[in-house]
């Protein structure tokens, strides 16, 4: 297990020597140290992105030659799979069967930005026709620069991945800062660089708390871009720091997402994708469809069905056979996830779950829960929990359903349920989010944009779009001098 910062290609402790603890959410118990990164820290693995990116190979290697190392570093995630969805279960809590998706998404999304940069040898330049005869002008993609990744705890490997890749096929250097809660596999990422061949300072991985590391990151005038995924107070106080310095941002922040059931559903699939919708990953998901509409003809049998699904999930370890609902991430976010369940009761009528399932007192364990008949002012209705918790109304049209699913500050996802799939589309076009899913919720592929509108965030990442966030467009412009204009 690697517990130390990753700078210039090698593991190296803290310029302070301090640490802190890492716990597994299913006992509370420490079980590892990571090294605490600073300013110092930060301001070295900058200057080693910064020299990286300024005169080392990195940036200057051809589409494909960058595309074969980003290759070989999704084999060996492929490879190393079993361990490190273990090692993610330790860090995170989810069920191994979901950490295994992870790591084998992490090593897809790497597959994936190898094909792109490799693509990047055809498609990095493209002639612009002009008006004016005597002029010729293309416009070149280039890499932005240094580019500094925050990441959050819920998919620790994935979202690094989400930002590493993209930011290297582009031909960036990279800092990343992983969540003080969940640091160990991003941190597995450094040896996974070095055996697959990344020059040294292209990747830099420091752990550390977000006002220690995070903060002086963003802050840092050898950063050209920063990419955030994270909650919407720290995503509003990165972009205001990067405005200092007119730095590019990304940001994929919460959401409370809205899935609309129409009453010509079988019953059976929206419990399904309801379900799935709230309760994979303990709810701690920013798109995770946490707001559930439901068409009046169907509204109390379809709650009566979620109830008595939700009572049947098998709450535990995430390594235990069978676990559906892991411990949350960490005693903070139980005791966050708690409250709101207590705000709940206070706002809306408790159908399932709404507390510590008995005998899971040691871990950071909440049981699946639902809420019905709350107001459309509610907090529970309108706030992000991030924990398994979902809220039920019912509606009567199409327009009402539309307009309370659209009723948030927040833009993320948005799922809508129905037989008839011209009403499907409609109301998926009327939907104000990034996402929207007909007939499922949560699916997300590699190849699709991600991201939000309104406060969910700003830019997209994934597929081709994802690549662009890391890419800058040169117009070169040439006069003809055989040609007076
Ligand atoms: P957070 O925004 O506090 O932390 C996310 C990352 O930002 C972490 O790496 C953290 O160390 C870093 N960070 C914190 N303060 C910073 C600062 N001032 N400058 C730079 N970096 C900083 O989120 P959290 O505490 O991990 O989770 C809180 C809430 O955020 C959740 O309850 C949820 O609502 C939301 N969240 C959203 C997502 C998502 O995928 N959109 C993921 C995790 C959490």
């Amino acid at each position: 297990m690697k517990n130390q910062l990753f700078i210039d290609g090698t593991y190296c402790d803290a310029a302070s020597g301090e640490v802190f603890d890492v716990i597994d959410p299913s006992d509370r118990q420490v079980f590892a140290q990571v090294a605490r990164g600073g300013a110092d820290d930060i301001d070295r693995a900058v200057g080693a992105a910064r020299r990286a990116f300024d005169t080392g190979p990195w940036p200057r290697m051809s589409g494909s030659e960058r595309g074969a190392v980003l290759r070989r570093m999704g084999d060996t995630i492929a490879a190393r799979r079993d361990d490190l969805a273990r090692l993610e279960v330790q860090d995170n809590g989810k069920p191994l069967p979901e950490a295994n998706w992870d790591i084998d998404d992490t090593a897809g999304v790497f597959h994936f930005y190898a094909d792109l940069a490799a693509r990047l040898d055809n498609s990095a330049e493209q002639d612009i026709p002009l008006a004016m005869e005597g002029f010729t002008s293309k416009a070149v993609k280039e890499p932005v620069g240094v580019a500094g990744a925050i990441i959050p705890w819920n998919f620790p490997m994935l979202m690094a991945s989400w930002k590493v890749a993209p930011a290297l096929a582009a031909g960036c250097t990279v800092v990343l800062k992983p969540s003080e809660l969940t640091p160990l596999t991003a941190l597995e990422l450094g040896e996974i660089a070095n055996e697959a061949g990344l020059p040294p300072g292209a990747l830099n991985i420091v752990p550390g708390f977000g006002p220690e590391a995070g903060q002086p990151l963003t802050e840092h005038p050898g950063v050209d871009k920063l990419a955030f995924t994270g909650s919407v107070p720290t995503g509003s106080q990165i972009m205001a720091t990067a405005a200092r310095d007119i730095k590019t941002v990304s940001l994929e922040l919460g959401g409370k997402s809205p899935l609309v059931v129409f009453a010509d559903t079988p019953i059976d699939e929206a419990v399904e994708w309801i379900m799935f919708g709230i309760f994979w990953n303990q709810g701690e998901v920013c798109s995770a469809t946490s707001r559930v509409l439901i068409e009046e003809p169907i509204y109390e049998p379809l709650l009566a069905r979620l109830a008595e699904e939700a009572r049947k999930i098998r709450i535990g370890h995430g390594l235990d056979d069978g676990v559906l609902l892991g411990p949350l991430v960490s005693p903070s976010q139980h005791e966050k996830v708690l409250a709101a369940i207590e705000r709940g009761k206070t706002e809306g009528r408790l159908v399932s779950g709404g507390g510590v399932p008995e005998g899971l007192e040691h871990g950071c364990y909440v049981q699946p829960t639902i809420f019905a008949d709350m107001a459309e002012d509610a907090w529970i209705w309108r706030e992000e929990i991030f924990g398994p918790v979902v809220c039920v109304k019912p509606f009567t049209t199409e327009d009402e359903a539309i307009r309370m699913a659209n009723d948030s500050r927040f833009g993320l996802a948005a799922a809508v349920m129905s037989a008839d799939l011209d009403r499907a589309e409609r109301v998926a076009r009327a939907f104000r989010a990034g996402i929207v899913w007909i007939n499922c919720s949560q699916p997300t592929f590699t190849e699709a944009p991600w991201g939000g509108t309104k406060q969910s965030g700003i830019g997209r990442e994934l597929g081709e779009w994802g690549l662009n966030n890391y890419l800058e467009i040169k117009q070169i412009t040439a006069y003809d001098r055989s040609r007076p204009w």
